[in-house]
């Protein structure tokens, strides 16, 4: 017998007023989608890259090799790719450095651009493995535009390379993350941005001040407190007025009691750990939107 959860999983999810919510997958290992069925998903709204930074820095034919397969499975499905997110929680020996405070240190695309040549290596990956699919890629960590407009233009030059030498290669889609509170908070300055995905497990700690992985204040660390929930809702707005696309790729996308919260504020785009899709699901079934 199939449980309630799962027999959501095989229909797209709509609310109870029918209400449409594309639901995609978290990534990290390209081995992860081995187990999905692509049809129960709409595609993969985020997969992360920090895995392939284990102990070496991974080379452009390991990583091409690695986004292809995703992009592969995917078909037509969008699959997101977050150029590496090195530090902070996710520290990656050899590549982050030493700082007293991680969290607001050298981290996402603050080190990917103060280190071009492990960032490069990268971009070429991606360029290369858009062919394979329907590829996006976002950025980590953005605060400032100026910061979107360096990564594009890396992108740009690596792709004009390319071009020159005749190699196969497609410009993707190139979008960010809203988890720093500057984004969030004045989105009309990324406004020429491709799409923004929401990492709300890095907005709520940096808007709350409260460390992700420290379990001593975990009560603090809610995505339903107002001032989270009011960021998101304005950022949805913003997209929608602005006819960006917004999703939300944090792990409160997979929470059922955060979900009824998401799409109240304007949510219809949610990325969420394979293990809870079906769940996800059966939450966006009973909300009354
Ligand atoms: C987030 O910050 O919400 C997010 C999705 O990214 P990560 O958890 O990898 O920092
Ligand atoms: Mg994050």
């Amino acid at each position: 017998r199939r449980s309630r959860a799962e027999t959501f999983l095989a229909r797209p999810a709509v609310t109870k007023a029918g209400t449409a919510v594309r639901v995609q997958v978290n990534i990290a290992d390209p081995s992860d989608v081995d187990g999905i069925d692509v049809s129960t998903c709409d595609g993969v709204g985020l997969m992360r890259t920090e895995f392939l930074f284990g102990k070496t820095l991974p080379d452009e034919e390991t990583q091409y090799r690695a986004y292809r397969k995703v992009l592969e499975w995917a078909g037509d499905k969008p699959v997101t790719i977050r150029t590496v997110d090195a530090g902070g929680d996710k520290p990656v020996p050899g590549f982050t450095v030493e700082e007293g405070n991680p969290f607001l240190g050298l981290r996402g695309i603050r080190l990917s651009l103060a280190r071009p040549e492990v960032f490069r290596v990268q971009i070429r990956a991606l360029l290369r493995a858009a062919v394979h699919g329907n590829l996006k890629v976002m950025f980590p960590m953005v605060a400032v535009w100026d910061e979107y407009q360096r990564a594009a233009a890396l992108f740009a030059e690596e792709q004009a390379a390319f071009a020159v030498r005749g190699v196969a290669q497609i410009m993707p889609p190139l979008g960010i993350m809203v988890e720093v509170p500057s984004v969030a908070i004045a989105p009309e300055v990324f406004s020429e941005v491709a799409f923004f995905s929401i990492g709300s497990n890095d907005l709520t700690q940096y808007v709350m001040a409260a460390a992700r992985d420290n379990a001593s204040v975990a009560h603090l660390n809610s995505i339903r407190n107002p001032a989270v929930l009011r960021l998101i809702a304005s950022v949805a707005a913003f997209g929608r007025a602005q006819e960006i696309p917004v999703s939300l790729c944090g792990d409160a996308g997979g929470d059922p009691a955060a979900i009824p919260a998401l799409i109240e504020a304007g949510l219809r785009e949610l990325s969420v750990v394979p293990a809870q899709l079906a769940m996800a699901k059966a939450a966006i079934a009973d909300v009354s939107i």
